[in-house]
C-alpha cells in the first residue's frame, strides 16, 4: 500500500505518477520538506475553501430581505405610475375644456392691450388668466 504524503490517500497497487486525488507527483524521490510541508497546508486550505462553498447554499430566507426591497420598490413604483395616470387624466380634462374660440379671443385681447401699452408693461399671468375666463 502507498499512501500520498499530501492528501494522504491511499493506493492498494498501480501507483499512478501524478495522485489522482491532489495531482501530487508520486515520483518524486527527493522532496523538501518544507516544499511537502506547503503542499500538504495548501491542500489542506484547498479542502476548507471547498467544504466552505458547499456549505453556503442559498436560502429563501438568505433572499427575504431582497424580495422585501424589491416589494417595496414595486410599490413605490405603483404608487407613482397611479400619481402619473391622475396627472394625466388631469392634463387630458383640462386640453378638451379648452375653448379654440376663447383662447383666439383672449389672443386678440393681449394683442391689442400690448398696443395700446406699447409692450411698456407686459400683462401679468394672473391678468391673462382673469380676462381667459
Ligand atoms: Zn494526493
Amino acid at each position: 500500500m502507498f499512501i500520498c504524503p499530501v492528501c494522504g490517500y491511499k493506493y492498494l497497487q498501480n501507483i499512478p505518477r501524478n495522485c489522482e486525488v491532489c495531482n501530487w507527483n508520486l515520483e518524486l524521490t527527493e522532496i523538501h520538506p518544507e516544499q511537502l510541508d506547503w503542499a500538504i497546508e495548501t491542500w489542506k486550505n484547498l479542502g476548507d475553501l471547498q467544504g466552505k462553498r458547499k456549505r453556503k447554499r442559498v436560502t429563501v430566507a438568505d433572499l427575504l430581505p431582497k424580495i422585501n426591497a424589491i416589494e417595496s420598490e414595486l410599490t413605490a413604483a405603483k404608487i407613482e405610475r397611479e400619481n402619473l395616470r391622475n396627472q394625466l387624466d388631469w392634463v387630458l380634462y383640462y386640453i378638451e375644456t379648452i375653448n379654440p374660440e376663447q383662447v383666439t379671443e383672449t389672443l386678440s385681447k393681449m394683442r391689442i392691450w400690448l398696443e395700446d401699452n406699447h409692450a411698456e408693461n407686459p400683462p401679468c399671468l394672473r391678468w391673462v388668466w382673469t380676462i381667459q375666463d
